[in-house]
């Protein structure tokens, strides 16, 4: 990709985005810029945007440390709106964690716990006003060297082609990844870096019969933590002993298999899956 283009890929062919105001990305106002813009490896039809921040000021939150965050976006709806018509299945695919009717409690319910609303939201304004140059990736090497960074702080990582992540983690001393779309062998190249996120016991089992890293959120009906699982260390129940970017047993290569207990701004309704185990052959 040019770092001197203001032409973009659209899945109508290029075309000619507003002026950044820079055209170079290494101008020290940048905190942001565009990895990929396309369509989702999910579902091809809609277009997706990931956009990377923290180049600057790597933000920090008490669990994972100070990481770059890439948020997966759909390019033509805000996210609050995006998971109210389903345009989020582009970026989550089929995750037990999307919003959804439970007619036991008569009303929609999310456990996902990204709080869309603020950071997602704010990166999506800020992608459609031109706030973000497209990356120069040689740039990205020398600045993001030694950085740790977190791939999908909200979108799974299978809705991007892999290349853009081989890329990411190039420079990086480590990252942090999860997919929810390890049921479609079609979408299981992320599995090189992501760990497979295990929606009940049955799903984690698999992984690790299949020596695959998994990340088990304990729902109130969940089965209690097995020998061969590992708590996560910094989970409420572990005495947040480290960050993320400390531990790093979530990179899809450890072979870990963490559980935690359901946490974040859904995490009161999660509960174990009764759908068909994982299987990978
Ligand atoms: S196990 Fe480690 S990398 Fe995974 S969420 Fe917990 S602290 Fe982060």
């Amino acid at each position: 990709m040019s770092s001197l283009t203001n032409l973009r890929w659209t899945l109508n062919g290029p075309k000619i985005i507003p002026n950044l105001g820079v055209t170079r990305y290494g101008n020290a106002s940048h905190n942001g810029a565009v990895l990929y813009q396309g369509p989702s490896m999910i579902q091809p039809g809609v277009e997706i945007v990931v956009i990377v921040t923290g180049l600057r000021n790597a933000s920090s939150n008490t669990k994972t440390g100070p990481l770059l965050q890439t948020h997966i976006l759909p390019v033509e709806e805000i996210p609050t709106q995006a998971i109210v018509s389903g345009l989020d299945s582009a970026v989550c695919g089929g995750c037990t964690h999307r919003r959804r009717w439970d007619a036991e409690l008569q009303r929609w319910v999310r456990t996902c716990y990204v709080n869309i609303g603020k950071a997602q939201n704010a990166v999506w304004k800020a992608f459609h006003n031109g706030s973000y140059p497209e990356i120069d990736w040689d740039a990205y090497n020398t600045l993001a060297t030694g950085m740790f960074g977190r791939m999908g702080t909200w979108g799974d990582p299978a809705s991007v082609p892999i290349e853009v992540w081989d890329n990411f983690v190039k420079p990086l001393s480590g990252w942090t990844g999860y997919t929810h779309q390890s049921a479609n062998p079609r979408l299981r190249e992320v599995l090189r870096y992501c760990q497979v996120s295990a929606d009940s016991l049955g799903d984690a089992q698999a992984s690790s019969k299949a020596g695959l890293g998994s990340f088990r959120v304990l729902g109130s009906n969940s089965p209690k933590q097995q020998d061969w699982e590992t708590l996560c260390p910094a989970s409420e129940e572990a005495g947040k002993t480290v960050q993320c970017h400390e531990c790093l047993m979530c990179d899809g290569k450890s072979g870990n298999n963490i559980v935690i207990g359901a946490h974040g701004i859904g995490g009161g309704h999660a509960q174990e899956s009764k759908r068909r185990p994982l299987t990978f052959a």
